[in-house]
């Protein structure tokens, strides 16, 4: 299938791991030209040589930028303008999820998650917003969670706030439409990324490796397909929806979780 995007222009947040990563190999692929940011700039450096080395004809762009930082979000968006001349795509995927339950989450974890998973959209939408109204296809996908529909009690304040961006997003893709932009999310179950490698290097029991780690997790979550999922299967869903062979799609939240969702 022919996404249509070839030599057009896509941002993603948070693109030097993981999902975010995924996405930006998915895009060169289909032949788009991409800027991506990540907070670490030494993590952002690596990426970015093996991504030149993966694709010698890929025309890229990293930065490093918070994408909770206004003036730095900013920054990038001038950044890309300057080095692509345009802006047709933009996907919000910077993040991480915080696990806590109620009774263990702080006030300032409130706070963060709140700020995260608005700000996180909101800072890239204000940026890019008036180089996305140039384009024909413009559109802006942005990485929700299962958790927005379906919260989990070990994971409350990450839950509430994707609820809320979840939220958000649908109220954008109705204020975009006349100007052309389609707004649509993505609802993930579990997805091994670097996140996870995180955790893992945190478990309890040292004696599992890898897969028996991710395999024990699927097992006792109920993961009806019995895996986690991979960085790819997320992205293919992204660009699927960035692209103009979605351009009859806004609003829309497809669910990626391995047939985790239990709700109507
Ligand atoms: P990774 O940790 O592998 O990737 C996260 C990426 O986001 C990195 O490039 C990281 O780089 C970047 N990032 C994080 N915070 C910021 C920030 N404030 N500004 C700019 N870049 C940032 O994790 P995943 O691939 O798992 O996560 C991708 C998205 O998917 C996140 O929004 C996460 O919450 C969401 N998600 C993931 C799930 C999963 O199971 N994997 C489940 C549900 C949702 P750096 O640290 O250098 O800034």
């Amino acid at each position: 299938m022919n996404l249509q995007l070839e030599n057009r222009v896509a941002v993603v947040t948070g693109g030097s791991s993981g999902i975010g990563l995924a996405t930006v190999k998915l895009l060169l692929e289909e032949g788009c030209k991409v800027a991506f940011c990540g907070r670490d700039k030494h993590k952002l450096a690596q990426t970015c040589q093996s991504l030149q080395t993966l694709y010698p004809q890929g025309e890229l762009l990293a930065v490093s930028c918070d994408v909770l930082d206004k003036q730095q979000t900013e920054d990038f968006a001038k950044q890309v303008q300057s080095h692509f001349g345009q802006v047709d795509v933009l996907i919000n995927n910077a993040g991480q999820g915080y696990v806590a339950s109620y009774a263990d989450t702080p006030e300032t974890a409130w706070l963060h998650e709140a700020q995260l998973k608005l700000f996180g959209v909101i800072n890239p939408v204000n940026a890019f917003m008036s180089q996305l109204e140039q384009s024909d296809i413009a559109s802006i996908t942005c990485v929700n969670s299962l958790l927005a529909l379906q919260p989990e009690p070990h994971m409350v304040a990450t839950s509430a706030a994707r609820a809320a961006l979840l939220n958000l997003t649908l109220n954008l893709s109705k204020t975009l439409l006349p100007k052309g932009i389609r707004v649509n999310s993505i609802l993930l179950g579990m997805v091994e990324s670097e996140q996870w490698r995180r955790r893992f290097e945190n478990r309890n029991d040292k004696n599992l490796d890898w897969d028996s780690w991710i395999g024990a997790i699927a097992q006792k979550r109920g993961i009806p397909m019995q895996r986690l999922g991979k960085p790819e299967e997320p992205a293919r869903a992204l660009v699927f929806l960035a692209s103009p062979m979605a351009s009859f799609t806004s609003g829309a939240a497809i669910d990626v979780s391995g047939g985790f969702s239990h709700h109507i």
